[in-house]
């Protein structure tokens, strides 16, 4: 079996979702999708001549030969890294549709045949739309999701707080988490300074309304985008322990490892971080040390599926939890899904698109008709490789101006 052609596509939706497709000379083709990176695209179109020729059968033994190619690029970490996971997951998605064999049978197999998911709720509104630099954009099915609003309008009311936990639980999901940290840039500062009582105070209150309108019996998570100092860091975990929240995510900045590492051994709350961080290298010294209590590697970053099962088979051996970062469509989330699926520490996987209108439309599963998520969950059957395809009737409706479509 040998690789003929690859090619991309994106997808623009509240990120770039971006595709790999790799075709082979059996007439096959697997898709898979990378974390959106600045010039990403240009980085998988140098990579794929490296591709041809190849058995697409060696998924290690390609993934490995990538990163030791790139390590001009950047040996251990970095965007080429989003850009071999995208590659990695396709040649899954293909191996397992030349075999007649779901992905998750490569990891070991499955322990649960469904996978829960936890839902993002950002602060309260979650319909929004950024480039690859993280700048807002507009593009046209956000200006009709927003009817004339302003987009992302961080007002941190408790009552957005408690109505959107609402509407997820009559949604049907039982996990969900909400943005607490930007709550400090409403004084238009960057934070690198103490918090004010007012700030610490208007936290609270958005995480007990979320609680309250979540109720109890629901998981609740709050994440900080690496905002804070630990001194800051471990005021809010108090302020918030009364909440029972299944983790406190990113409180500090995740090149040190050490500041997590500090709160989490305070026993407050339990801590979840790693979005950032690629290869079993990058969780090395945070899993080691038992910096967190729950690891958080983003599938279409982190190296690829079988990198994050052995993130999370390390994670395993030190008593943390497995509840991976998750910003895809549905197709890299059904990658990630196959993943959850096959490891014992899973918590729940992340679903970050609920206010993508076009999100659930995506993908189809031949065996599994309607929405991707039902009742916050994603069922697994054996459907060979991913178990699903791009509906490119839909996808191509937003494709991103000046990117190919899979030419
Ligand atoms: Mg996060």
């Amino acid at each position: 079996m040998k690789i003929t052609r690859c090619a991309t596509a994106v997808v623009e939706a509240n990120y770039d979702y971006t595709f790999v497709r790799i075709h082979a000379d059996n007439g096959q083709y697997g898709t898979g999708e990378c974390f959106f990176a600045p010039g990403l695209s240009a980085a998988l179109r140098d990579i794929f001549p490296l591709l041809i020729g190849r058995d697409p059968r060696e998924v290690d033994r390609i993934a490995r030969f990538l990163w030791r190619k790139g390590s001009g690029a950047g040996a251990v970490a970095g965007y080429l890294y989003n850009a071999i996971s995208g590659i990695e997951a396709a040649l899954w998605d293909l191996v397992g549709k030349s075999l007649g064999v779901p992905c998750w049978q490569f990891l070991g197999g499955k322990v649960r045949d469904e996978v829960r998911i936890y839902v993002d709720c950002h602060a309260g509104d979650n319909t929004e739309s950024w480039d690859t630099m993280l700048e807002a954009r507009e593009p046209a099915w956000l200006k009709a999701a927003l009817q004339g609003r302003p987009q992302h309008e961080e007002r941190y009311e408790p009552e957005m707080y408690y109505n959107r936990a609402k509407q997820m639980v009559e949604a049907g999901f039982d996990a969900m988490k909400f943005d607490i940290d930007s709550i400090v840039v409403l004084t238009g500062e960057e934070l690198n300074r103490p918090l004010t009582t007012a700030e610490m105070d208007r936290m609270a209150a958005c995480v007990a309304a979320a609680r309250q309108g979540a109720g109890d019996e629901v998981d609740l998570t709050v994440d900080c985008h690496w905002r804070f100092a630990p001194t800051e860091a471990i005021r809010i975990a108090r302020a918030l322990a009364p909440y029972n929240l299944l983790w406190f995510e990113d409180p500090c900045p995740p090149e040190n490892y050490r500041d997590v590492a500090e709160i989490r051994a305070l026993g407050i709350v339990p801590i979840l971080t790693g979005e950032n961080l690629n290869r079993r290298h990058g969780f090395w010294d945070l899993i080691t040390h038992r910096g967190c209590d729950l690891v958080a590697p983003d599938i279409q970053k982190c190296g690829g599926m079988l990198e994050a099962k052995r993130i999370g088979e390390l994670a395993e051996m030190q008593g943390i939890r497995f509840a991976p970062h998750n910003i895809s469509s549905p197709l890299g989330t059904m990658a990630s899904a196959h993943v959850c699926a096959t490891l014992p520490n899973f918590v729940a996987l992340e679903f970050h698109g609920s206010d993508v209108p076009f999100w659930q439309d995506l993908i189809v599963r031949q065996d599994v008709p309607g929405p991707v998520i039902k009742q916050g969950r994603i069922p697994l059957t054996d459907a060979p490789g991913l178990g699903c395809e791009l509906n490119e009737q839909v996808a191509r409706k937003y494709a991103k101006p000046g990117e190919k479509w899979f030419e």
